[in-house]
């Protein structure tokens, strides 16, 4: 049976803790999310069903993975907080059949699942926020590609997920995110929705899977790579940032040439499309 917990109250999750002799602490991020009604549009906008297979990060005490479980969908939470841990094995989710817990830091233990069984269907989390931007680069970085992804993130995060090219958010985990993923902001949420109250700004964003990725697969991860370094010093022309890929200048000149682009132009000025021109005349020369 799902455990009947009061989620919303702030003096119920206190006594939990105190009973169970446990504390919050900031250095996992443990922000609780409190609204139920920004906890039933998180879960609205991911479309969980009885077959969908979801991988939450950071339960917690359990507020999302119970409206997740409720959907009658498998959850697979990955908490690093091991009294947490144990209040939803011994007292939340006792023989919940559709529920399985990872222990431990899932930056380090999501591959083994991902490597055993594919990637999820759903990724759903309320992610703590000095995990998320590593946690979803390395996602894309080893291609687990699920069709849908929400996040609940620092607002600063989000704007630079969603960013348009030439903006001042634009940056390479823009182009990292979007080349698999159609991004948007669902919606923000105030810090007096979580206890305890963050003092940065929150919101949710939905990552929906493209149809047809920007970059062919077989061509990502050198794409992925050439991101990286292109964007490595923001305020490095494109021709010095490129030089940290140890290839003689004439032959990085001779690419850029190739593909339209000028040695001073800046990485945030250029599309998809030219980084994906000089991949191809770098990585692929002919
Ligand atoms: N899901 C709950 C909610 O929405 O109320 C809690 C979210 S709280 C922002 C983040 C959670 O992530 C905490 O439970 C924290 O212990 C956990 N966490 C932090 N770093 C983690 C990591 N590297 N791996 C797994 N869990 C982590």
């Amino acid at each position: 049976m799902i455990w009947d917990f009061d989620y919303s109250s702030i003096s119920s999750i206190t006594k939990l803790l105190d009973e169970n002799g446990l504390s919050m602490t900031k250095k996992f991020g443990q922000n609780f999310l409190i609204s139920m009604s920004a906890l039933d549009r998180i879960v609205s906008l991911c479309k969980p069903n009885a077959d969908s297979r979801v991988w939450e990060v950071g339960p917690g005490i359990g507020a999302l993975t119970t409206k997740l479980l409720q959907t009658g969908a498998h959850v697979t939470s990955f908490e690093i907080d091991h009294g947490f841990c144990r209040i939803l094995r011994e007292q939340a989710y006792v023989d919940v059949p559709n529920f399985t817990l990872i222990e431990g830091d899932a930056l380090k233990n999501w591959k083994t699942v991902f490597d055993a069984e594919g990637a999820p269907d759903i990724i759903c989390a309320n992610l703590p926020y000095n995990v998320g931007s590593i946690f979803i680069a390395s996602l894309i970085e080893n291609r687990c590609l699920p069709k849908i992804m929400v996040f609940t993130l620092q607002s600063e995060v989000v704007e630079r997920i969603c960013a348009k090219q030439g903006s001042e958010q634009f940056s390479g985990f823009s182009i990292l995110t979007g080349i698999d993923y159609q991004n948007r902001e669902a919606f923000r949420i105030k810090s007096g929705c979580f206890y305890p109250a963050p003092n940065v700004d929150s919101s949710v964003v939905v990552m929906e899977r493209r149809e047809n990725a920007l970059v062919p697969d077989d061509e990502a991860r050198d794409f992925l790579e050439l991101v990286r370094v292109l964007f490595a010093q923001r305020r490095k022309t494109v021709k010095n940032n490129l030089k940290a890929l140890g290839r003689p200048s004439a032959e990085l000149d001779e690419a850029l040439a190739k593909s339209g682009i000028s040695a001073t132009e800046r990485a945030e000025k250029l599309s998809v499309q030219q980084i994906l021109e000089l991949e191809r005349n770098i990585y692929r020369r002919v």
